[in-house]
């Protein structure tokens, strides 16, 4: 557990929140400034900043839990659909350095976005780009 670390806090229950799930290694809570209502964090209870640190068995049950419970939170706001997401690092816009997955649920017409969106620079890429690209992500996934 961080210091200083808001949602180790919360897993340790020095400061409230609305839990909606609970096991060993993780924890679900709806966040305070909810995108729609509904809107979840589901988080290690390890203090993790980012999701490539994760040990792999802690990456397996947060994986886990939010195939759990992402159905029950869609049936529990009447919303058809959700869209799940993880600020991964400062640049992507995480401002609290422990993992966490949005859940937020999601209804036609509510106006929101597609994540493809959220880098705000679409990018035309050419074959030859396309398999540069492709090529220097797997030599470094190799041997992993
Ligand atoms: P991030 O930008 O790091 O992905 O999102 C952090 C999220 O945590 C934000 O949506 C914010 O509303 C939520 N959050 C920040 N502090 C608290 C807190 O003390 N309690 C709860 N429940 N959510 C929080
Ligand atoms: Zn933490």
């Amino acid at each position: 557990m961080a210091d200083h670390c808001i949602f180790c806090a919360i897993v340790e229950g020095k400061i409230p929140s609305h839990k909606v799930y609970e096991d060993e290694k993780t924890l679900a809570f709806l966040d305070i400034h909810p995108s729609a209502p509904g809107h979840t964090l589901v988080i290690p209870k390890a203090h993790i900043t980012r999701v490539e640190d994760l040990p792999e068995e802690d990456a397996r049950h947060l994986f886990a839990a939010l195939h759990k419970i992402v159905g029950r939170i869609q049936e529990a706001m009447g919303a058809p659909a959700s869209t799940i997401g993880i600020n991964n690092g400062r640049e992507s816009g995480q401002e609290v350095p422990h993992v966490h997955i949005h859940v937020i649920p999601r209804n036609r017409g509510d106006r929101g976005g597609m994540i493809q969106g959220v880098s705000g620079s679409p990018q035309r890429l050419n074959d030859e780009e396309m398999a540069r690209i492709a090529k220097e992500i797997r030599e470094r996934i190799k041997g992993v």
